[in-house]
C-alpha cells in the first residue's frame, strides 16, 4: 500500500515536472529559452505570433505611428502567402522570428491520438520557416518562438542547427479570445521592466483572421505603457543587455547561461 502511494506520488511528480519541462516559461529542458530581460531599465518587448496577416500592416501602422519597434514571430506558411506583408514589416524595422512553418503543435496530445513529431520533422518546421523567412524578406532569424508555447524532444537540436534561441514571454494577452479592454486589462497588469508580451497578428495558419480586438486592444496598451515611463524594444535588444538576460529565471546569475556559453545571441 505504501509503495504504491509512493509510486503514485513519483508518478504525479515526474508528469507534473514533465509538464513544466514542456510549457514552462523558465524551462531548459527541450532547448535555450528567454522569457524576459534583465530589466534594469524600464524597457518591455511587445511580441506578435502567427502572422503575416491581411491585418499586419495596419499593426505596422500604428507602430510606426508610435515610434514603437516590435518583435513579429512568423508562419513559414504566412509568409509565403503574404511575402510582400512580411517584407513591409521588416522594413518598418521591425524584428522577425521564427515559429515554423505551419504552427505545428510539437508536443504530442496526451488526450488523443498521439501524433508524435519526430525530431527530423521538428526541425523541418523549423528549417522550412526559416527558409520562407530568408527567401522573402532576406532575414536569417535569430529568435524562435513555439507554437502554443510547447517545446518537445527533438527542438534543442533543431534550434542548435539553425542557432535559434527560444522565446517565451511574461504575459500573453489571450487575445485570440478575449474583448479588447479586457486584454489591455491584463497586459498592463502584467507589464514589468523587462518583460515580453504575447499578442497575435494572425490566428496559427488561417487565412483573413480577425485581429481586431488586438488592433483596438493596442491603441490603449503602448500609450499606458508610455505614459508609465516604459521605452519599447525588440527582443533582442531587450535580452542582449551584455549577456545578462534571464534565460532559467530569477535565481539565474548572469552570463552563466547555456545560450550565453554557445553564443546563440
Ligand atoms: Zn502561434
Amino acid at each position: 500500500m505504501r509503495k504504491a502511494a509512493v509510486i503514485g506520488i513519483g508518478s504525479a511528480c515526474f508528469v507534473v515536472g514533465a509538464a513544466y519541462g514542456v510549457r514552462g516559461r523558465s524551462s531548459q529542458l527541450f532547448g535555450p529559452s528567454v522569457y524576459r530581460g534583465r530589466g534594469k531599465r524600464k524597457s518591455i518587448a511587445l511580441t506578435f505570433d502567427d502572422g503575416p496577416s491581411e491585418g499586419s500592416l495596419t499593426l505596422v501602422d500604428y507602430l510606426e505611428e508610435q515610434q514603437v519597434r516590435a518583435t513579429f514571430f512568423q508562419c513559414g506558411m504566412n509568409v509565403r502567402r503574404h511575402p510582400e506583408i512580411a517584407r513591409s514589416i521588416h522594413a518598418a524595422g521591425h524584428e522577425i522570428g521564427n515559429h515554423t512553418y505551419s504552427h505545428a503543435r510539437l508536443c504530442p496530445r496526451i488526450s488523443r491520438k498521439p501524433n508524435l513529431l519526430s525530431p527530423e520533422s521538428i526541425y523541418s518546421e523549423l528549417s522550412r520557416a526559416q527558409e520562407a523567412i530568408q527567401s522573402e524578406t532576406d532575414v536569417n532569424p535569430t529568435l524562435f518562438r513555439a507554437p502554443y508555447g510547447l517545446r518537445w524532444i527533438g527542438l534543442a537540436e533543431a534550434q542548435r542547427r539553425l542557432s535559434l534561441l527560444g522565446v517565451m514571454w511574461t504575459v500573453i494577452g489571450n487575445d485570440w479570445k478575449w474583448p479588447a479592454q479586457r486584454i489591455a486589462k491584463l497586459v498592463l497588469r502584467k507589464s514589468d521592466p523587462g518583460g515580453i508580451i504575447c499578442l497575435h497578428d494572425g490566428r496559427d495558419i488561417q487565412p483573413k483572421p480577425d485581429i481586431s480586438e488586438t488592433l483596438l486592444a493596442i491603441r490603449e496598451i503602448i500609450p499606458a505603457l508610455k505614459d508609465k515611463g516604459y521605452s519599447f524594444e525588440t527582443v533582442s535588444e531587450l535580452v542582449k543587455q551584455d549577456m545578462t538576460c534571464r534565460i532559467t529565471g530569477p535565481e539565474t546569475s548572469p552570463g552563466s547561461t547555456n545560450a550565453a556559453r554557445q553564443g546563440i545571441y
